[in-house]
């Protein structure tokens, strides 16, 4: 029990309680996911740092059912972490297509270099050690040093933010800076003396599985009897509902350029948004001439120009809208791009609305003729 800020930290009943019965909710319920270890045989046993290094990786800012064929071919092509540190990076890229945020693909890579020349190969075990890594925050530290090595670390994500929020009838916004501030005090509170990894894991579970954002199950929920928003009956108003705000929208305009089975590509900055991956050309939209543009950009005449399409894709915090034209060239070599077929482009790491151009690319295709 304690206090922090205007609220009073009590878990109704017994913390103690409210650990084992969390701990044992998780050994009944929780979901078989490829990065746990099976504990049929021994329920202490830790599992592979490296593994729950690349899964806390993969589920930041993405669902567990995305993750779960990732991490399998992730760990087929790079089953330990010197093999991701030797690894090329547009090959973890390629592997990484379709995820999104793939910064989060070269940080693990950069990541495990370092730990390959700074801690002799071993993933080190304190949040202090960890929080060093390239990418690696406050609570994938927490995480790691916890689930993989059972350590007394807390941890905060978007799931135990909602469960801690409501067990203590918290009615502030989490995202707001004290509020978070106030949450990892209190996720280190309530950390028991054992099975501390389980504890994490099992509040983010509750979270994310029971304690949900819309209809949280609080009738089969087995710490309801320690919830105050539950005695309270304001656990659907726990956390505020975010207040709806339209992200700025970027356009663009994209060309799949293409002479005979060849299409023209071109690699972004190697930093930034979607750095380093490959894309058909890509500029800015403006209110001028697109045809004319692209002339320009590329030093070749175009013919055949249409419009295809758009595609949109939102983000946290931008909106992109590219309209998508297709034209016809004769192939020459273009400075700074690249001319590739369709099987060639099938290798290279694309960013989720340029593998959309992509598929159609591909349905042009069906009525190439050599030009
Ligand atoms: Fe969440 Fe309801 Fe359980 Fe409280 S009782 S932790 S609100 S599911």
């Amino acid at each position: 029990m304690g206090a922090c800020g205007r609220y009073n930290f009590v878990v109704i009943g017994s913390a103690k309680t409210f650990g084992q019965r969390l701990i044992a909710w998780y050994d009944r319920s929780r979901r078989d996911l490829p990065w746990r270890v099976d504990r049929t045989a021994d329920p202490t046993v830790l599992p592979d740092p490296y593994h729950v290094f690349v899964s806390e990786a993969m589920l930041q800012q993405t669902q567990v059912a995305t993750v779960v064929s990732y991490f399998h071919r992730f760990i087929e092509r790079f089953p330990t972490l010197r093999s991701l540190a030797e690894a090329d990076e547009q090959d973890v890229l390629r592997l990484w297509q379709g995820l999104g945020y793939y910064s989060r693909a070269r940080n693990l890579r950069a990541a495990a270099l370092r730990v390959m020349s700074d801690f002799d190969g071993e993933l080190p075990r304190t949040v202090v050690e960890l929080l060093t890594l390239p990418g690696v925050g406050r609570y994938t530290a927490g995480a790691i040093s916890s689930i993989a090595f059972g350590n007394r670390s807390p941890i905060v994500d978007g799931n135990v933010a909602r469960v801690v929020c409501r067990i203590d009838k918290i009615m502030a916004d989490p995202r707001e800076r004290t509020t978070a501030e106030l949450l990892w005090a209190r996720a280190e509170q309530i950390l028991p003396h054992e099975r501390l990894g389980d504890f994490n894991s099992a509040l983010m579970e509750l979270g994310a599985t029971v304690c949900i954002p819309r209809l949280p199950q609080c009738l089969i929920c087995p710490v309801n009897a320690h919830c105050e928003a539950f005695a309270a009956g304001v656990a659907q108003q726990i956390p505020p509902p975010k207040v709806a705000k339209l992200s700025p929208l970027e356009k663009r305009w994209t060309f799949i350029v293409r002479a005979g089975d060849r299409f023209l590509v071109e690699q972004r900055p190697a930093t930034g948004r979607w750095a380093s991956l490959w894309q058909f050309v890509t500029m800015p939209a403006d209110d001028g001439d697109a045809a004319a543009r692209l002339q320009k950009a590329i030093g070749l005449p175009v013919s055949a120009m249409r419009a295809m399409g758009e595609v949109t894709h939102a983000l946290t915090h931008r909106r992109y809208e590219f309209t998508v034209f297709t034209c016809e060239v004769h192939q020459s070599d273009v400075p700074s791009r690249t001319w590739v077929t369709l099987a060639e482009l099938d290798c290279l790491p694309l960013s989720r609305p340029q593998l959309k151009v992509a598929q159609m690319a591909h349905s042009l295709q069906v009525d190439i003729t050599p030009i």
